[in-house]
């Protein structure tokens, strides 16, 4: 089994119901353990500012599918929710499903880059991470509360404590 934290996102379609229908639909996936979710926090758009605000959160997850298989499932979860592809970079959308790490495997295919590049420097992954590990290493040998010190909360609040 490995250990896989998940990014989950909304700013459409009743943004908190999205989260809460996600993280519902892993725990009642049938290769999908789920260990831990953190609080829903409310972040203010990355890119295009003319959006809605995002609900975030992250998820803990054991899994025996394999990265690109987990990939599958987690873009049908996106599709499921109504998730349409568009042009614009960023834009709003009724469900992002990103796969931040994936055990302490560095992964760069077509499809796949994990450790997801920007879970860095994105507030909104890094705080809701930190939650629910607080002593998470990343493969480079990377401390989250080092890299927290790094990130301002650019106004990140938790809208529904867990
Ligand atoms: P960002 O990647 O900056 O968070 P996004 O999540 O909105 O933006 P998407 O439209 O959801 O981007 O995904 C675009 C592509 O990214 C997907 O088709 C997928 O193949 C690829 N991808 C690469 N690495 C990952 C990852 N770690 N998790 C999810 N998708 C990934
Ligand atoms: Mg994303
Ligand atoms: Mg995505």
């Amino acid at each position: 089994m490995i250990t896989v934290y998940l990014a989950i996102g909304s700013n459409l379609s009743n943004p908190v119901e999205q989260a809460q229908q996600a993280i519902q639909a892993l725990r009642q996936h049938p290769h999908i353990d789920l260990l831990a979710c953190s609080s829903l926090y409310s972040s203010t758009p990355m890119g295009p500012q003319d959006q809605p605000d995002y609900i975030n959160a992250v998820a803990k997850v054991q899994t025996q599918l394999s990265p690109l298989a987990l990939l599958d499932c987690t873009q049908a979860i996106e599709q499921n929710q109504g998730r349409e592809r568009k042009e614009e970079r960023w834009g709003p959308r009724s469900l992002d499903l990103d796969i931040l790490l994936y055990g302490n495997e560095i992964i760069d295919n077509e499809r796949l880059t994990v450790p997801h590049y920007g879970m860095k420097v994105r507030e909104f992954v890094l705080y809701p991470l930190h939650e629910i590990a607080p002593q998470l290493q990343l493969p480079d040998g990377t401390e989250l509360a080092t890299l927290l010190h790094h990130v301002d909360r650019n106004g990140l609040t938790i809208w529904q404590a867990q």
